[in-house]
Parts: C-alpha cells; sequence; structure tokens
C-alpha cells in the first residue's frame, strides 16, 4: 500500500519537475532501484513502474527466476568484466559502462548470444575520485574507440552526482551530462545514440529531470530507506 502511494508521489513529481520545463512526463522512465528490497515488495511496485535496476549482478540474478514475465531490468552498478555473462541477455539496459575491456567483453558475449547489447556510457561529471565512470573530456574518443565492438549498442549516458544536504548541487552535474550528450549528439558518432540520459536518485531526480534526465533511478523515496 505503503509502496503504491510512495510511487504515485514519485510520479507526481516527475510531473510537476517536467511541467516546469514544458516536458512531457510520459517521456522519463521511473527505474525502481530494488537493491536490498524483498521480492513482495518488487511485486507490489512492478506494475507501476518502467523497470527495477539492480547494482549487484548476484542479486539480479537471484531475483531475475521471480518475475518471469518481465520488468526491464537495469544494471546500474559497476559491473566486473567476469560477470558479463549473467547479464548480458537480462537486462535492457547496462547502465555503468566505463572502460574498454568492459565494452570488449560485453560485445563479445551479446555477439555470441547474437544480440546487441544496449548500454550507457557512465560519466563522472563532478570528478570525484570515488565515483567510478569516464571524465567527461574521455568519452567522445571512447564512443568513437566502441565501433569496434559490434554487440554494443550505446544508447546515451548515465552519472551520479554527490550526495549532498542540498539538491541543488547536482543540478551543475546534471546541466553538464546533458550539455555533454548534447555535443556528442550533434557528432553523429556511427552506431551511437544519445536517447537516454540516466540521472538522478531519490534525493535529486526532479533537479535532474528540470535537467534534461529521461531515465530516473529511486530507490529509498519508492521503497524507504535501506539503513
Ligand atoms: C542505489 C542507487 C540508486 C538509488 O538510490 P536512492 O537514493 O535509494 O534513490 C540510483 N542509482 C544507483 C547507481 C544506485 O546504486
Amino acid at each position: 500500500m505503503l509502496i503504491t502511494e510512495n510511487i504515485l508521489e514519485v510520479r507526481q513529481r516527475i510531473a510537476a519537475a517536467a511541467a516546469r520545463r514544458g516536458r512531457n512526463p510520459a517521456e522519463v522512465k521511473l527505474i525502481a532501484v530494488t537493491k536490498t528490497v524483498d521480492i513482495p515488495q518488487m511485486e507490489q511496485a512492478l506494475a507501476l513502474v518502467d523497470g527495477f535496476g539492480e547494482n549487484r549482478v548476484q542479486e539480479l540474478q537471484r531475483k531475475y527466476p521471480f518475475f518471469p514475465d518481465g520488468p526491464d531490468w537495469h544494471l546500474i552498478g559497476h559491473l566486473q568484466t567476469n560477470k558479463v555473462k549473467q547479464v548480458v541477455g537480462k537486462v535492457s539496459l547496462i547502465h555503468s559502462l566505463d572502460r574498454i575491456n568492459l565494452a570488449r567483453e560485453i560485445s563479445s558475449v551479446a555477439q555470441t548470444l547474437q544480440v546487441a547489447a544496449p548500454v550507457l556510457v557512465q560519466v563522472n561529471i563532478s570528478g570525484e575520485e570515488s565515483k567510478y565512470g569516464l571524465a567527461p573530456g574521455e568519452v567522445r574518443d571512447f564512443l568513437t574507440t566502441l565501433a569496434d565492438f559490434p554487440g554494443i549498442r550505446v544508447q546515451g549516458l548515465m552519472t551520479m552526482a554527490p550526495l549532498a544536504a542540498d539538491p541543488e548541487e547536482a543540478r551543475p552535474v546534471f546541466r553538464g551530462l546533458a550539455e555533454l550528450a548534447g555535443d556528442l549528439a550533434r557528432e553523429n558518432i556511427p552506431g551511437v545514440s544519445m536517447k537516454f540520459l540516466s540521472m538522478g536518485m531519490s534525493n535529486d531526480f526532479e533537479i535532474a529531470v528540470e535537467e534534461g534526465a529521461n531515465i530516473v533511478r529511486v530507490g529509498s523515496a519508492i521503497f524507504g530507506s535501506r539503513s
């Protein structure tokens, strides 16, 4: 019950943020971040969100069989090369491509399975050392290199903002990612689409939507704090 209400409230806040920028709220996907969340709670959320996001492959593996009819699964956390086989073909989007070795492995597994693997390139806009992701200035060359990996389909960019007491502090980070995506889209790099901007979490998703996010990844505002 509470979960249902939380999701409706998050949707309303997304809609209000979109309206402030003249955007259509229907273009913003709400991914429920289900790390540490149990199956019954996930079942309550299933029909009301656009997908589940997990940041650990092992947890994704465990939960996946409980939902034979979908949802779309998103791998949002750091991905080790030796775990790629367990996610390609299962998830509809990997948000955390951040290095060439990983691209090589994703492409190779995807080709073996005769699928294309949709990915987002993770960018470290804030420059925090603790964050994964490419520096903004590295992304263009990285995307060009991906032409060597035919199993990969780049669909856009992902970032995480620093955790701050004031969510406004995330705004320059989100704006930076949106500007980078715009610049890259204009370059028309072969095989690269800038369709998705994955940014914004419980603390700052409205600001992300104002700055152009069309995928937000929301956990605690839906399921309560993980403590
Ligand atoms: C946990 C997590 C989220 C969601 O965080 P909340 O603050 O609970 O909304 C979003 N993205 C990533 C990559 C995460 O690991």
